[in-house]
């Protein structure tokens, strides 16, 4: 049984001990976190839709709109369950707007998705997402709602909500007719350049009076001549809720950028828009608007990142600035402590989901009131598991009744207790300090970024006055507006039946997940050697038949304790009589050995330090099959290679080298390796296990033979040179030199047959040097996956990565060393030949879908062009047209500089094997010519409101799709406003004149004008 010990690779780090094949046990998908401390929850980043985020939280914190599309039921909206079925009317998108609110609601996640609602507009791609600016989408969003409520009774939820008019007035200076043209909005659109504060631009766009005069004449319909006037705008109607979109983002004529404008633009807390409207009879306080949530943009113009400041004006969230004290949760007093029911609750209250396992609920217990169940209630309740089975209305066991919860009602009952309870709290902290005389006004704010929620106060909102990152988008809401008592801190207030009931039972259902996931996450995995199951000989304990009949698996919550672990085992071995001791044990080269024993029932096995995969050695802590065990660091049995000289007969000359494996006690002495080769007297030598060479073997001196061997530096493998003190040292040396060669290399590679044929092992061991040549390597393990010989011609070795991914194939005539392969890795035997030394192994893939694991493969010449590496490229990947460059992909993964000079080899660049080359839409132009791109501008009208007069109110959604998408370097995200229109690139001579390109641009627009004129655009040109 030593035979093969050497042949197995202690170097490499293997858990797998015992070459069992312990495979890992599948642990159950982690459930997404609960909510955190504030109890509310955020939405999901899924890449560039902090945009979307922003805003569904916007219009989740306004009670109004959620409970407007709530309280359209299924008759009207259809159900999600029939949207498969032909003919049914199933009105998607309010659906899944609904039901992400009640999981915003009601939930137990710390942050909801928003896929299911994305696709139902139809956005299926990362790209579709990305395009849009959370100003468009406000708009678009809308507008999809709009049309997706049709014939419902929610058809005017959007314009009752969100509607209101602006009337712009010219007053005939000579005979005082008032020409009047009436405009909806949605939201306001309020300049920010040059502007101090939204009062000021709202006063410059709906106080001040624009004057025709002198060479500027208005014509007058009733005068029917050019005569005096006055133009003016007023707010007509104003709507409950008031959007308003701050244009942060312009462009710079002069520098010809886009860029941010970051200036201090101030806005109030609350507004009073009287000044901005008609005159009517409305009640002043008709006018005061509150804000409720501003969205912020952080990051320049051209990307960025958006979250948002939310008043919740339910108080649905806790608002607190530390976690809640859980001593509120405490026992009240002394007389809840003598009825179990209450105990339970509140110990199982303090528990992470109000959950825990059975068999731990006795301790807590215990640690709670000090005194057992089975002290102080097990005589009137009986045992604790009947006592919680009896009381199902409150306990919910799980179906093997191993972990115990509160039912959702009680929880949630406890929790409004609690809440009340904190509402009395903050009343009597609020009537203490004269500051804060009116708890129920307090503002409660939170900055929602995406997945984090977190309370924030009144006046951090000053701090995106301007900046970087500043506010870009302000939501008011009308002061009159009020809240029902109900819904104070009741998420539950207005949703509809069928989604409580969807909600409960899909938290009831994490609830259960959490707690499996929890319990496995505990688990260890336990291999218990059974003591009379083994003897010992050769120095180390044995297996008497097999590993499997002497060896245990079992697994165990490691929260438990020692004392459970002891009780659980006395179950298993049913045959054990008298005492059971428990020891750490190792499996080593010699066999198994033991070390200390595990001491303290009372201690878990975190505690006594028991981890996953431990093997335990079960006995009686004295013998095994009657031999006293030798224990601890001190007597591990080490495995040592010795080597005896054995000469046959009477000639000297006739001597044999015998090399045979013994096991000793680290602590013996040295010269018991004569006594164990009946040697009288020898000379021994040592060599380490690493060296290999015959130079460093060390004579141990006769004063040293009482030295131990651990003592000597002799380790497993070591080898020991035994020599009768009458032979000759130097023939000895020689033989031994020879025998050492090749046996006792250790090392290996692993090869993987990754050819696509049928072979009887996917894998072998293939043993290599570092100085062994790659070709040997891929022949031996063609032969031993016994593969056809004729992919000798055609295949090549290429390193797996620790993803699995294959790198690119190394040169057959390199050493492992040169190839920078290290010994105990993995290869690839594949198809196709490896690169030669003037070629190179690129990966490519399109720029806009880096995946990693997906790029294509191609071996070039690296004296090829870049010119003729694209052809190539394109070829290979099958994309149409020429418009494509180049390249690099650097060493953060992202698209590096292009590869501009199209006529230079890939050696000039300096591409090596192993590069990434990434194909990116956009052709250069010819040498000589320069890329220009042309944006077509309209003057920009005086004030902001009067832009949208060639944009009705509908219409703006199409204005997003009619800007071209532009080629890069390019300004690219442009609010709707910006009357900027890009028309495409112009490659243009660089001794062309101003003239030229003058004439280039006017002849793009033209061509531009006639393609859009038959689509009813062209009012936008
Ligand atoms: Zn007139």
């Amino acid at each position: 049984m030593f035979g093969d010990l050497f042949e197995e690779d202690y170097s490499s780090v293997s858990n797998n001990q015992y070459g069992k094949g312990k495979t890992l046990k599948p642990k159950p998908l982690e459930p997404p976190a609960p909510r955190e401390f504030t109890n509310l929850s955020g939405i999901r980043n899924r890449g560039g839709t902090c945009y979307l985020n922003s805003l569904l939280q916007t219009l989740h914190f306004t009670p109004e709109f959620r409970e407007a599309l709530f309280s359209l039921g299924p008759e009207e909206l259809g159900s999600l369950e029939d949207k498969d079925k032909p003919h049914a009317k199933v009105r998607i998108i309010p659906l899944q707007l609904q039901r992400l609110f009640a999981q915003l609601l009601l939930l137990d996640q710390g942050a909801a998705s928003t896929t299911d609602l994305t696709d139902s507009f139809g956005w299926t791609s990362n790209e579709e997402m990305r395009q849009h600016d959370v100003q468009e989408l406000n708009r678009i969003l809308f507008s999809a709602l709009e049309t997706s409520l049709v014939g419902t009774s929610g058809h005017d939820l959007i314009n009752r909500l969100y509607h209101g008019t602006v009337v712009n007035q010219i007053v005939c200076k000579e005979c005082k007719n008032i020409s009047e043209k009436q405009e909806d909005f949605l939201d306001l659109t309020v300049a920010v350049k040059n502007v101090s504060s939204l009062e000021d631009a709202l006063w410059n766009m709906y106080v001040e009076e624009e004057v025709f005069d002198c060479d500027n004449l208005y014509h007058c319909g009733t005068c029917d001549r050019l005569v005096r006037a006055t133009k003016s705008a007023k707010l007509r109607k104003l709507p409950p809720f008031l959007t308003v979109s701050l244009l942060r983002f312009n462009f710079d004529f002069v520098k010809c950028e886009r860029y941010k404008e970051t200036s201090c633009y101030t806005f109030p807390l609350q507004i009073n828009l009287k000044p901005f409207c008609e005159q009517s009879k409305l009640n002043d306080l008709d006018y005061v608007y509150d804000l409720f949530s501003v969205i912020i943009h952080k990051g320049g113009c051209y990307g960025g990142h958006y979250h948002v400041y939310i008043k919740d004006v339910d108080h649905l969230g806790n608002w607190q600035f530390q976690e809640p004290d859980k001593n509120l949760k405490a026992l009240q007093n002394e007389k809840d402590v003598d009825d179990p029911l209450t105990v339970l609750k509140a110990v199982l209250l303090q528990e992470e989901n109000n959950l825990t396992p059975v068999d731990q609920l006795g301790q807590k217990l215990l640690k709670k009131i000090g005194t057992s169940w089975n002290k102080k209630f097990k005589k009137q309740h009986g045992p604790l598991q009947k006592f919680l089975k009896l009381h199902s209305q409150t306990f919910l066991l799980s179906s093997d009744e191993s972990m115990v919860t509160l039912q959702k009602k009680i929880f949630l009952q406890v929790e409004s207790d609690f809440q009340s309870n904190e509402q009395q709290i903050l009343q009597m902290l609020a009537s203490k300090s004269p500051g804060l005389n009116d708890t129920t006004t307090c503002p409660h704010w939170f900055d929602i970024n995406d997945s984090k929620v977190q309370p924030i106060k009144e006046e951090d909102i000053e701090q995106q006055f301007q900046g970087k990152e500043s506010a870009y988008m302000l939501f008011y809401r009308k002061s009159q507006l009020q809240r029902p008592p109900e819904a104070r801190a009741n998420p539950r207030y207005r949703v509809p039946c069928h989604l409580l009931k969807e909600m409960d039972a899909a938290n009831m259902e994490l609830q259960m997940k959490r707690a499996e996931c929890d319990s496995a996450n505990n688990n260890v995995e336990l291999h218990l050697h059974v003591g009379p199951r083994y003897h010992f000989f050769n120095g180390a304990l044995h297996p008497v038949s097999s590993q499997t009949e002497s060896m245990w698996d079992l697994t165990f919550d490691k929260r438990k304790t020692l004392g459970d672990l002891q009780q659980s085992i006395f179950q298993l071995l049913e045959f054990w009589e008298g005492d059971m001791v428990l020891s750490v044990a190792k499996r080593v080269p010699a066999g198994l050995h033991l070390y200390q024993t595990f001491d303290g029932n009372e201690l878990t096995l975190c505690e006594v330090g028991i981890v996953d995969g431990e093997d335990i050695f079960v006995w009686n802590g004295v013998e095994v099959g009657g031999v006293q065990i030798p224990t601890g660091v001190d007597c591990e049995p080490l495995l040592l290679h010795v080597l005896h000289l054995e000469t046959s007969g009477d000639s000297k000359r006739r001597e044999q080298l015998v090399e045979s494996p013994h096991v000793f006690p680290a602590n013996a002495e040295v010269g018991t390796v004569l006594t164990a080769l009946s040697v009288t007297e020898g000379v021994i030598l040592t060599r380490s296990a690493q060296s290999s060479g015959g130079e460093s073997w060390t004579a141990i001196p006769q004063k040293d033979m009482q030295r131990t061997f651990r003592e000597h530096g002799l380790r497993d493998g070591s080898s020991v040179l035994v020599q009768d003190s009458y032979s000759d040292v130097n023939s000895l040396l020689t033989q031994e030199g020879k025998w050492i060669t090749g046996t006792n290399e250790i090392d290996w590679l692993e090869v993987k047959n990754l050819c696509q044929l049928e072979s009887e092992e996917k894998q072998v061991k293939i043993s290599a040097a570092i100085n062994t040549v790659v070709f040997d390597i891929r022949i031996k393990a063609i032969k031993e996956l016994k593969l056809m010989k004729e992919l000798v011609e055609n295949s090549c070795l290429r390193p797996v990565d620790r993803n699995g991914k294959l790198l690119c194939p190394v040169p057959d005539n390199s050493t492992l060393k040169e190839a920078e392969v290290k010994l105990g890795s993995s290869l690839g035997l594949c198809l196709g030949k490896a690169p030669t030394s003037s070629q190179l192994f690129l990966f490519f893939t399109l720029e806009t879908d880096v995946q990693h694991g997906t790029e294509m493969e191609v071996i070039v010449e690296e004296t090829l062009s870049v010119r003729d590496c694209l052809k190539i490229m394109l070829e290979k990947s099958g994309l149409p047209g020429d418009a494509w460059h180049l390249r690099k992909m650097d060493w953060c993964c992202e698209a590096g500089e292009p590869l501009c000079e199209e006529d230079a080899t890939l050696k000039e660049l300096m591409i090596c094997s192993g590069d990434t080359l990434l194909l990116t839409e956009g052709k250069f132009p010819p040498p000589g010519f320069l890329k220009v791109p042309i944006w077509w501008y309209q003057p920009q009208a005086p004030s902001g409101h009067r832009e949208r007069e060639d944009q009705p109110h509908g219409s703006s959604a199409q204005g997003v799709n009619w800007r071209a998408a532009p080629t890069q370097g390019v300004p690219g995200h442009m609010p709707a406003e910006v009357s900027l229109l890009f028309l495409g690139d112009i490659d243009i001579s660089e001794d062309a004149t101003l003239v030229d390109l003058k004439s280039q641009s006017v002849l793009i627009w033209h061509l531009l004008h006639a393609m859009f004129r038959g689509q009813g655009l062209a009012a936008c040109l």
